[in-house]
């Protein structure tokens, strides 16, 4: 008899000892007893001897054999994780595993060797590639033997992409693998199309939330069995396991989805940059507006900067960017005439104009104007939005729903108005002033139908669709040749939010939508309408001024000591009350270890979205100089917290490098 530690999705931080009549390998799957239940979870050790006394060790249920134990790289790889990120070490594994390999009926297929590597496939090098990017793929293929983090500091329609696949080639030639990261699901057609031309014969798995179960499943054993070449993703494919990972590729790496909200709070980007360097690979991260945190390491040196200044196509220059001044021109269904204007004048010409807007729904706010009531979410501390289309009132937040109300609730007068606007209202505008536009809306709300938006792209691109209103879904990565105007709507708002990254974000929106206008060799223009033409973030906008940007908002966290100056942490509560969070909060502090002033407790606040889903919300901000101090600390602080018994209603778990406050 043997005794292996299993790693299981419970939320707390320790092993379980079972008992198993053969020895097991570690990675290996199994079935266990757990109270009443049966879990799946992973070997991950095998104790001399347990602290379950003799005679109460539960033997293991089943050894699923279905396919090879997961590889030594990745559960090391998923125990940093795991420490890193504060998070059960079991709590984190299996968040990494698809769901199918959670499940304790085998997959019904052969059990996996290892494949050969020796798969036929070419390289479809088609277009040569400019000065430039020679230049970054000569730099970065340098590398490929060795560990380095390189910035791609890329223009939009600077051409990452081609500099990609020339360095996946390389790697494919030397029998590695490829992994590549972008933030949206959305994203993955177009690349995997890319992949599929340049690379006939290579094998791609594509790995996203929105894949059906078996698919998700054939590309991780594909890939841990080394049949797959190519690993495209969401920030979940972070955690795949590979035989002979080569390279990992971080596309728009400023994005915030790869940092996950919820569950296991992890950065994919951040693992990437640990997972290529305990590999011993290089890790490219591309963007044309890096992260404030990216941007810092390739000043200190830490990362390694390889820029493309200027747009590939040849005579495709950068687009103009200009301010409207809002205070200043005639307005129409909150669209200035000036970009009225210029809507009609590409319209004529048989080009393409796109309306920018980062909201949905038809109007943010339903109000009374007699009382003041305001719809609002019973869940959340938010208001509801209303869909006019669908009759509905939505919270953005939770998803609550309810229908629009004939009069108010409060004193019965039925004059209720939409206050501000969104994607919808604007498009009804849009409509009704350019009767003969073909026109189209993207966000989540009209492309929700599986197929829809593979559709739209291409009736965009082969210019069936010529006059667009769409939310952020259309700001990243899509390339439309007849794009000429760009207009930006309600830009604004973001302004004057708390947050101090929301400066940041907003820069980032508005050069990547930006960068959708004039990538062929059609003069691109952007419009950006707003009431503060004068402010220093749409001047740098105008001039295009990353690098100014962001010397200046570094220098301003470094004086109000946010990060990247120093390193953060979140410990966050959730109750049925405020006072319960805070409380929870405040006893925590109390039992915090002491860490002789080099690590900054700050007071418990409530979250700025204060209630979420029926949760009270609230957290605690940490601070240290140093990462491995907080680390430290964070460590000894969570097993103090776990080593406690938790109020009842209670929920708490870290947020490390929090990007939501
Ligand atoms: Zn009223
Ligand atoms: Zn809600």
């Amino acid at each position: 008899m043997a005794i292996v530690a299993v790693a299981l999705e419970v939320p707390i931080s320790r092993l379980f000892d079972y008992s198993a009549d053969e020895p097991l390998a570690t990675g290996q799957r199994v079935s266990v007893p757990f109270g009443r239940r049966q879990l799946v979870g992973v070997v991950v050790g095998h104790p001399a001897r347990s602290d379950v006394p003799a005679g109460q060790l539960r033997p293991i249920t089943a050894a699923l054999a279905d396919m090879p134990p997961l590889p030594a790289e990745w559960l090391s790889f998923t125990e940093f994780a795991s420490e890193y990120y504060q998070q059960p070490r079991g709590e984190l594994m299996m968040t990494a595993l698809p769901p199918r390999l959670k499940r304790a009926t085998p997959l019904r297929r052969k059990p996996v060797l290892a494949e050969a590597s020796g798969q036929a496939w070419s390289f479809v090098c088609d277009r040569t590639p400019t000065p430039a990017q020679a230049g970054a793929i000569e730099t970065m293929g340098a590398a490929l033997d060795r560990n380095a983090t390189f910035l791609l500091f890329g223009v939009t329609g600077s051409g990452k992409t081609e500099v990609y696949l020339h360095l996946i080639a390389r790697v494919l030639e030397q029998g590695r693998q490829a992994l590549v990261l972008v933030p949206e699901i959305h994203l993955t057609p177009q690349l995997q199309r890319h992949f599929a031309e340049r690379f006939p014969g290579a094998r791609v798995a594509v790995l996203h939330s929105s894949r059906a179960a078996v698919e998700r499943v054939e590309g991780w054993i594909g890939a841990q069995s080394g049949s797959a070449q190519i690993v495209l993703g969401t920030r979940l494919a972070v955690f795949t396991p590979f035989a002979r990972l080569g390279l990992v590729i971080v596309d728009e790496e400023h994005d915030a989805s790869f940092k996950q909200q919820d569950g296991s709070r992890y950065s994919a980007r951040d693992l990437a940059v640990y997972r290529a360097h305990a590999a011993g690979i290089p890790v490219v991260l591309g963007s044309a507006t890096p992260a404030l945190e990216t941007w810092s390491n390739a000043l200190k040196g830490r990362y390694n900067l390889v820029t493309l200044a200027e747009r590939a196509v040849p005579g495709a220059t950068m687009p103009r960017i200009e301010v409207v001044d809002m205070r200043k021109d005639a307005i129409e269904h909150g669209l200035t005439g000036r970009l009225l204007a210029a809507i009609d004048t590409r319209l004529a010409r048989g080009e393409q104009a796109l309306v920018f807007l980062n909201r949905r729904g038809y109007a943010p706010v339903l109000a009374c104007g007699a009382c003041g009531w305001v719809a609002s979410c019973v869940r959340c501390s938010a208001h509801t939005a209303v869909h006019l289309k669908e009759q509905r009132l939505r919270c953005h937040h939770c998803g609550y729903e309810s229908v629009i109300p004939r009069n108010c609730p409060d004193c019965g007068n039925v004059d209720l108005h939409p206050f501000g606007r969104g994607t919808e209202r604007i498009e009804a505008a849009l409509a009704a002033r350019f009767p003969h536009a073909r026109l189209a809306r993207v966000d989540s709300d009209s492309m929700r139908r599986k197929g829809e938006w593979e559709r739209t792209h291409a009736e965009i691109r082969d210019g069936a669709i010529n006059l667009i209103v769409g939310t952020q879904m259309l700001a990243k990565g899509h390339d439309f040749p007849g794009l000429t105007l760009v207009g930006v709507v309600n830009a604004d708002a973001a302004l004057f939010a708390t947050d101090y990254r929301a400066p940041e974000r907003l820069f980032a929106q508005l050069l990547q939508v930006a960068g959708r206008a004039g990538r062929a060799r059609l003069a691109g223009e952007v419009l950006v309408q707003t009431r503060y033409p004068e402010h220093p973030l749409y001047r740098a906008v105008i001039a295009g001024d990353f690098a100014g940007f962001a010397g200046s908002e570094l220098e301003e966290r470094k004086r109000a000591g946010f990060s990247p100056a120093v390193a953060e942490a979140l410990l966050r509560a959730e109750a049925s009350s405020r006072s319960a969070a805070l409380g929870f909060l405040r006893e925590a502090a109390a039992h915090a270890p002491d860490a002789n002033g080099r690590v900054t407790l700050y007071d418990p606040v409530p979250m700025t979205l204060s209630r979420l889903a029926g949760w009270e919300r609230a957290h605690l901000l940490v601070q240290a100089r140093a990462r491995g101090v907080l680390q430290r600390f964070l460590a000894e602080w969570r097993s103090r917290l776990e080593a406690q018994r938790t109020p009842r209603g209670v929920r708490w778990h870290f947020d490390v490098d929090p990007i939501e406050f």
